[in-house]
């Protein structure tokens, strides 16, 4: 078993304070999802974990199996197994899709245990198979022209690719139409299991319905201020989070 454990974490961007002492641990073999109304430090504590330059952790730990993250760059974070879906993946042209994911797997798996090339193919098209992807998007560049819901997809198929021990998902459930949302929770619940955890951040109870999760936490004006389990997110559905805020005397 794995653990990801973040202590106290503040996280400051250009210097105003957005995270304020955020604590949450997730093992292996664990979906955890975070909501939370827009601009509370969701995708702020995504970019912190994988170690976006600008945002600056001024106190507080990150921990892999006792590895302190805060030390690592953002490679040595891939590598140690995180891996970070992003709300709005990027385009880079010139780089295929196939190109970047067997770097990816490579720089993961280390210098002399590299993926042969046949068992990497195999399992590209094995895995586009199973996400019901165009096979000519492995010769494309990576994200150039995809839609919305083809980035999304995309992100998927890094993530069962790569094999990292911790994923985390920010949004990738935004802007899915039905078909899309049920494929993308296809693969995640295909890589559930004793070797993988999951932080997926959503802003609807949604994709919730088709990824069961077993913790839910809710956050606001950068911290966790209530956990539950999946009937947390149903009543965050059907109430808002008025009642939350009522009940924890939070000002908006
Ligand atoms: P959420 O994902 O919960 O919607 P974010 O983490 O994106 O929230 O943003 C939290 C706060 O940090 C917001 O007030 C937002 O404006 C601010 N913020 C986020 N990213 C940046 C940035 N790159 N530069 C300046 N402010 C930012
Ligand atoms: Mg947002
Ligand atoms: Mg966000």
């Amino acid at each position: 078993m794995s653990t990801l454990v973040i202590k106290d974490l503040h996280v400051s961007i250009e210097d105003k304070e957005i995270l304020k002492g955020v604590n949450l641990t997730i093992n292996t073999n664990e979906v955890h999802a975070i909501m939370g109304p827009n601009g509370t430090g969701k995708s702020t504590l995504a970019s912190a974990i994988m170690g976006h330059p600008k945002y600056e952790v001024t106190q507080g730990t990150i921990e892999l199996d006792g590895e302190n993250v805060l030390e690592m760059e953002v490679d040595e974070r891939a590598q140690a197994g995180l891996f970070l879906a992003m709300q709005y993946p990027s385009e880079i042209s010139g780089v295929t899709n196939a190109d970047f994911i067997r770097s990816a797997i490579n720089a993961r798996r280390g210098e002399g245990n590299e993926i042969s090339l046949m068992k990497f193919i195999r399992e590209l098209d094995k895995t586009m198979d199973f996400l019901e992807m165009d096979q000519d998007m492995a010769q494309r560049y990576l994200n150039e022209g995809f839609s919305g819901g083809e980035k999304k997809r995309n992100e998927i198929l890094q993530l069962m690719m790569i094999q990292p021990k911790f994923a985390i998902l920010d949004e990738i459930d935004s802007g899915l139409d039905i078909d899309a949302l049920k494929v993308v929770a296809k693969g995640i619940n295909q890589m559930r299991g004793e070797g993988f955890g999951c932080l997926a951040i959503t802003h609807y109870q949604r994709l919730l319905n088709y990824i069961t999760p077993d913790h839910v936490h809710v956050m606001m004006q950068g911290r966790v201020v209530k956990s539950g389990g999946p009937e947390l997110a149903q009543r965050l559905e059907a109430e808002g989070y008025d009642w939350i805020k009522k009940e924890l005397g939070i000002e908006d």
